[in-house]
């Protein structure tokens, strides 16, 4: 089997710039790492690159080597002296015991075993040897602690989520203090009562669509806003929908419930539709009362929060190097690229390396929600820093690094994994590639993103495409709207790997480039059963193709005769097709069924044949049936394949 060079070198862990160089140094010529590789080539790299290491092996058995030391070194210093990437030290010796912060003094315990894994020799100063008789060296105590929720807001529009965004923010005194309120960078945190919260200021599901679509979860819990007004709107159902895709834990805030027209009742009905069902109403989904705008209930939606962040058990390591995602990034005159990171865990300084994305950058300024200048950030933290090389992409992961040269390898790996990604791109589904993906048996859910232009179709079709369903795939539709088929529908589709399904509605502008760009296949449709058929032979396509039986030719037996040794044959004229030895036969007499069988032979005159066309006369006889009479039918027929 052929593979291309960028597999290869996954396979066998190097870099790929790294396998074509040695292609060519042993003139095997290749292009790029896409290029294919056969078998042959294959093996001869392995074998190479088992001498390889069997002389590194050597080697290093030959030169073991020494250092000295005057004091037990730090993860940092350790990665250097073993030139391995920090995070692979950081495993090693977390394996080993608690590790402490990079920059501080490894526990001597985790050095010493180490060394010793990796063939060190280690000389140890006198002041070093006098050190650790006294145990002056205590191993250093490193717990991973709680760390706050990060929250998106979301609902349908107009139904308070702005509103309470902002009284959610005013609310927190320590910061109304500090004046700095009016600063927006795209996430922030809120004090209160001894609990800390991350709201991520997006109203909308778009935000964290976008990052989930990339593969990286910001949102820890959904509060999901719905007017006790207005009900389960459109934007409602698609934002549960999202939030079930993502696996986020759904709050829900029955917002407006100061106005007259306020029917809370009415609305739990209509969540509980969606699995949302409240816990007065025998379910076990958080639910809470607020108005916004009179600021009731606030405290106990948090509280709420704080349950459910707390059942989450969320934790993080503040001693760790930062780990965090860009929520957004902007660009400034004065100080070039800003990016919003929110620090998921591990810490962030000024002078940190880090990587984002593909690209790379050491941080140059901390700023945090409130535009404070800070030189620190732990965990569920969200901050704009200065620093990038380049402008990062929303959802890009950010991670900080050692140094440059670490950066230069992480990035490396990302680009791997990029190529990975665009190969699976490659094979996202499509309805021409449905029945290949299922007959790979990759596919055991086929799921569909479903537009509509009115209810009455959505409903109609939901009920029919669901009924699709057969024992080996399940049709689901992830996600049913009326209107246009919009953005979030295809970053949807593309978290999901879903198609899009549109019934008298288009996708717009924005929508199709990203689909384009996405390689997310939008199909519309003005006619229901157009639109059903389509799936419906997609799926099918599928099915292991059915035997059915078909009748190839009729012959009515018209005399009997008995021939010595043979024995009894039917002097038959074939009325209707082609009769064929290869055909099974029944024999019917007063539409009656009297055999079945397959074993008999045709005659034409004396001759033995294989088949006999309508219009003309044959002998037959059935090799266990006697009891042939004439006026008998005989039917002949066989099995084919058609496709369910
Ligand atoms: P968004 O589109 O979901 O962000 O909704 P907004 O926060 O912009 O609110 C839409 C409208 O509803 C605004 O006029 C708000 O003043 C109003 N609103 C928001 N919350 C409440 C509430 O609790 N009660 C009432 N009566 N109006 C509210």
């Amino acid at each position: 089997m052929k593979k291309r060079v960028y597999e290869v070198a996954e396979d066998i862990k190097i870099p790929a710039k790294e396998l074509i160089d040695f292609l060519k140094k042993e003139g095997i010529s290749v292009k790029n790492h896409m290029s294919a590789l056969d078998e042959e080539t294959i093996e001869i790299i392995k074998v190479a690159l088992a001498e390889e290491k069997m002389k590194v092996k050597q080697e290093k058995e030959e030169e073991k080597k020494i250092i000295t030391l005057d004091r037990p070194p730090n993860l940092k210093e350790l990665s250097v002296q073993l030139n391995l990437p920090l995070s692979k030290v950081m495993q090693l010796a977390s394996k080993l015991g608690k590790v402490p912060s990079i920059e501080r003094e490894l526990p001597w315990g985790i050095a010493e075993k180490i060394y010793k894994q990796h063939n060190i020799k280690v000389n140890l100063s006198g002041n070093l040897k006098k050190l650790l008789k006294s145990k002056v060296i205590k191993d250093s105590e490193l717990t991973s602690t709680i760390k706050s929720p990060v929250i998106t807001i979301v609902g349908h529009v107009d139904h308070g989520k702005t509103t309470l965004l902002d009284v959610i923010r005013k609310s927190d005194i320590t910061k109304k203090e500090a004046g700095g309120i009016t600063q927006h960078i795209g996430a922030y945190v809120v004090n209160l009562k001894n609990n800390r919260f991350v709201f991520i200021d997006t109203p909308g599901h778009e935000a964290f669509t976008t990052l989930r679509a990339r593969g990286v979860k910001a949102t820890d819990i959904v509060v999901l806003v719905v007017a006790a007004d207005d009900g389960v709107m459109p934007q409602t159902v698609e934002a549960i929908n999202h939030a079930r895709a993502a696996n986020v834990p759904i709050i829900v805030a029955i917002n407006k419930i100061d106005k007259a027209n306020a029917n809370i009742d009415k609305v739990k009905k209509e969540l509980s539709k969606y699995q949302l069902v409240a816990e007065d109403w025998g379910g076990d989904t958080l639910v809470v009362e607020i108005s916004a705008l009179q600021k009731k209930g606030i405290d106990e939606l948090l509280e709420l929060i704080s349950l459910q962040a707390e059942m989450l058990e969320l934790k993080a390591n503040p001693e760790l190097p930062a780990i965090g995602v860009v929520i957004e990034t902007r660009l400034d005159k004065g100080k070039g690229v800003l990016g919003t990171v929110l620090i998921q865990d591990g810490h962030l300084k000024i002078g940190d390396y880090f990587v984002v994305g593909t690209t790379y950058g050491r941080v140059r300024s901390i700023m945090d929600d409130i535009g404070k200048h800070i030189t620190y950030a732990g965990p569920s933290t969200p901050v704009e820093i200065t620093g990038f090389n380049q402008m990062p992409r929303a959802g890009d992961i950010f991670q900080v690094v050692a140094s440059d040269h670490f950066a230069r390898i992480i990035i490396n790996e990302r680009e791997m994994e990029e190529r990975r990604t665009e190969k699976k791109e490659e094979e996202r589904v499509s309805l021409e590639n449905l029945f290949e993906e299922m007959k790979k048996g990759k596919l055991k859910e086929l799921n569909i993103i479903l537009k509509a232009d009115t209810q009455g179709s959505l409903d109609a079709l939901q009920e029919s495409l669901a009924n699709l369903s057969n024992e080996e795939v399940e049709v689901k539709i992830i996600h049913g709207g009326i209107g246009t088929i919009s953005e979030t529908d295809i970053m949807l589709a593309y978290a999901s790997n879903a198609l899009i399904v549109g019934f008298n509605v288009t996708a717009d502008s924005m929508a199709q480039k990203l689909a384009k760009n996405e390689k997310i296949e939008i199909r519309t449709y003005n006619i229901i059963y157009d639109l059903i058929d389509e799936v419906k032979a997609a799926l099918k396509g599928y099915l292991k193709p059915k035997l059915v039986e078909v009748t190839n030719g009729i012959a009515e037996v018209r005399e009997i005769f008995k021939l010595p040794r043979i024995g009894i044959v039917g002097g038959c004229y074939v009325t209707e097709g082609k009769i064929s030895t290869k055909d099974h036969i029944r024999v019917l007499r007063n539409e009656q069924q009297i055999y079945e069988g397959k074993d008999f032979s045709l005659k034409h005159f004396k001759e033995d044949v294989k088949e006999v066309h309508s219009g003309y006369e044959c002998g037959i006889h059935i090799e266990k049936f006697d009891d042939l009479q004439a006026k008998d039918t005989i039917v002949f027929y066989n099995f084919k394949e058609v496709a369910r």
